[in-house]
């Protein structure tokens, strides 16, 4: 294992984990394992206010769905832990309490009334920035414009307070991002970010980059929605006075809309067709669901390889990458800089690719559970063969529904159309002899059956097609399906025969009855 390298995906368990998030684990993971560094997985839950019950769970099985497994974390401890930050809470205050001690950071203890004035006070003016800043903090009651007493005197007196940080006045700060290059951020533009806040909790930038150093993390990969806070990061950094050990930082670009304008938000998928979570979430108080890549029978390793081409490329043809091959393959600097647009119908077209190669025993154990929701029992060989002659049709694991089900139940219907075209006046008596024939075929195997009926139909000169499909109405009960001779076997003899007669009856009685 590599000490050096140490990444972290820090996910707020605030809602269901987007696959924006599962994209920014997974390129921490590759990242990680590229390099025989340590994956790290941190649940940043210090805002109380917006944690959402059943978030955190949620996290860790859609991680594991997606076979991305943390060294360290939550569940798996660690070194370096604990991995939660609400169970973190008290190492946090000491840290904010040193940066006022140093002049970078100070108590406020403004009401929420008058945060309102200095806003509107703000606004009047038409001030750029609205927020408590370089520009209204001396206007403010704070430990930069009370005295020394009666900041002590409200503190003891258990007055609430914040810990703000006293952002520098119009500084540019110099950042290097692994896939961006250097940024310069003006400080004119920074608000004086809270901290610590009265409920005694951090704030996520002062957890975050406490936590970062204390894991020793040495890269900060994570969505460019986060770009805006690394200025205030890298003033923490100097706060502390650790930025001999600040981490390498690469922002993620964007999933955008499939029209490409603007982000990929919650309620897109479902509107648009295509989940945007890995798993099914269902919101507690609304009862809202919002389908998930599982369920709606994509495999994961699909929505791996397909989450990793959403903002990096190997620069060659190949499209179809396992995991292992993702680790070989990954590096930023094929990381792109501009938004990743999603694009629903690749996203199914490399479902369609995974299940075709999928080895057919795990594809019957992914489609035993809906053959039991519609009531069927199977064995589960007899599953994993018609799962094999069907899965070059399917996109989806369901689709082997479609495309199977007359494996399961003898046809109920036949297909109008078809009969009206290719049923013939002397298709009866040419089934029944074709019944006579099958029954005298040992061993009912592909081979045999298919030599059996195709010498038949030469010898006696009748039209092959016209055979094929009258048979095959009766089988399946339309003009769909795999090969007639694959079909048969795994029916079996007893069953192909008793469809054919059935299938004599009951479509005579409708091409006699002139229903077609
Ligand atoms: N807790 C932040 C989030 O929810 C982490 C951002 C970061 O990686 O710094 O994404």
């Amino acid at each position: 294992m590599n000490r050096n390298i140490r990444v972290r995906f820090a996910p707020s368990p605030t809602g269901p984990l987007h696959i924006g998030g599962i994209r920014t684990a997974l390129y921490n993971y590759l990242f990680a394992r590229k390099y025989e560094g340590s994956f790290i997985l941190r649940i940043e839950d210090t805002d109380q206010a917006r944690f959402v019950a059943g978030a955190e769970e949620y996290i860790f099985e859609s991680l594991k769905w997606c076979n991305i497994k943390p060294d360290e974390g939550v569940e798996e401890g660690g070194p370096y832990g604990p991995y939660r930050q609400s169970d973190r809470r008290h190492i946090y205050n000491q840290y904010a309490e040193e940066l006022v001690k140093h002049g970078f950071a100070y108590y406020a203890f403004d009401t929420a009334e008058e945060l309102d004035k200095m806003r509107k006070y703000l606004e009047e003016r038409h001030a750029a920035n609205t927020s408590y800043n370089t520009s209204v903090r001396m206007k403010m009651k704070n430990s930069l414009t009370l005295s020394q007493n009666e900041v002590e005197q409200r503190i003891s007196s258990g007055a609430p307070y914040v810990i703000r940080f006293k952002i520098p006045e119009n500084e540019d700060i110099e950042v290097y991002d692994i896939i961006r290059g250097n940024i310069v951020f003006n400080t004119a533009v920074l608000d004086d970010k809270i901290l610590y806040k009265s409920d005694g909790m951090p704030t996520y930038h002062l957890a975050n980059v406490v936590d970062d150093y204390l894991m020793e993390i040495s890269h900060v990969i994570r969505g460019e929605e986060w770009l805006s806070s690394l200025p205030l990061h890298v003033l923490l950094y100097r706060g502390f006075g650790w930025q001999e050990r600040m981490p390498q930082f690469a922002h993620l670009p964007l999933i955008l809309k499939p029209e490409g304008a603007g982000k990929l938000s919650k309620r897109d998928g479902d509107k648009l067709g295509f989940p945007v979570f890995p798993l099914e979430w269902k919101e507690t108080e609304t009862g809202e669901i919002f389908s998930g890549y599982r369920e709606s029978g994509y495999l994961s390793e699909a929505v791996i390889n397909l989450l990793a081409f959403l903002g990096w490329n190997p620069g060659a043809e190949q499209e179809i990458f396992s995991m292992e091959e993702l680790i070989k393959s990954f590096s930023f600097d094929r990381v792109i800089k501009s938004g990743a647009r999603f694009d629903p119908e690749k996203a199914k077209w490399f479902n369609h690719q995974y299940i075709m190669k999928m080895d057919n025993k795990r594809l019957s154990d992914l489609f035993m559970p809906y053959l039991t929701t519609k009531g069927i029992e199977a064995e589960s060989i007899f599953v994993e063969n018609v799962c094999g002659l069907v899965k070059e049709r399917a996109n989806f694991i369901m689709d082997i529904w479609k495309h199977s089900h007359f494996f399961f139940h003898a046809p109920e219907e036949y297909d109008k159309e078809v009969i009206k075209k290719r049923w013939k006046e002397d298709s009866p008596v040419q089934l029944q002899k074709i019944i006579e024939l099958l029954q005298k075929t040992t061993p009912f195997e592909r081979e045999v059956i298919e030599r059996n009926i195709k010498d038949f139909i030469s010898s006696n000169s009748l039209n092959f097609g016209q055979i094929m499909i009258a048979l095959r109405l009766c089988l399946v009960g339309s003009s769909m399906g795999p090969e007639l001779f694959d079909i048969m076997p795994l029916l079996g003899k007893d069953e192909v025969i008793r469809r054919i007669e059935v299938g004599i009856n009951k479509i005579s009685v409708l091409y006699e009855k002139g229903w077609v």
